[in-house]
């Protein structure tokens, strides 16, 4: 919500295309709208009506989305501290995955599910973290 003075649209160089900076660090980063964020990306709304936000975020229902999740900077990624929580099916906590779709559990069963996960669905993959998200669910545990 406050990170639209770091990560700056340099120029559109397409329909969904830009080359950005951020500015923290002076990367020079491009940057296309993941596909499937291109009609949410279109309303502009949102950032006009927010000036200290990311230029490439948006709302989609109740969350707020970054349009550019595949390409988005290293340090986004990072920032992204934790996406997911992965409780059993009484709500025990077992684990967190971070905003790199790292894994982070003690838990040896969840450790090997999480592992036949990234084989299946690559982090390059087309919408890798929700598709993980239904494979854990798929496999009995409550993703939050
Ligand atoms: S995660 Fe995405 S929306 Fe958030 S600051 Fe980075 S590029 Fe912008």
């Amino acid at each position: 919500m406050y990170l639209g003075d770091y990560i700056v649209i340099e120029e559109q160089t397409g329909p969904f295309a830009f080359a950005c900076e951020s500015v923290s660090t002076g990367t020079k980063f491009t940057a296309s709208v993941d596909e499937d964020k291109r009609e949410i990306f279109q309303d502009k709304s949102f950032p006009d009506s927010h000036p200290h936000a990311c230029r490439f975020l948006r709302p989609d229902g109740p969350l707020l989305r970054c349009t550019i999740h595949r390409d988005s900077p290293a340090q986004c990624k990072f920032y992204r501290c934790v996406i997911m929580r992965i409780a059993d099916h009484e709500g025990n906590e077992l684990g967190t995955v971070t905003g790199t779709l790292h894994l982070h559990s003690d838990d040896r069963r969840l450790g090997s599910v999480w592992e036949e996960a990234e084989t299946a669905i690559p982090e390059s993959s087309p919408k890798a973290e929700e598709r993980r998200r239904e494979y854990l669910t798929g496999h009995g545990y409550r993703v939050s």
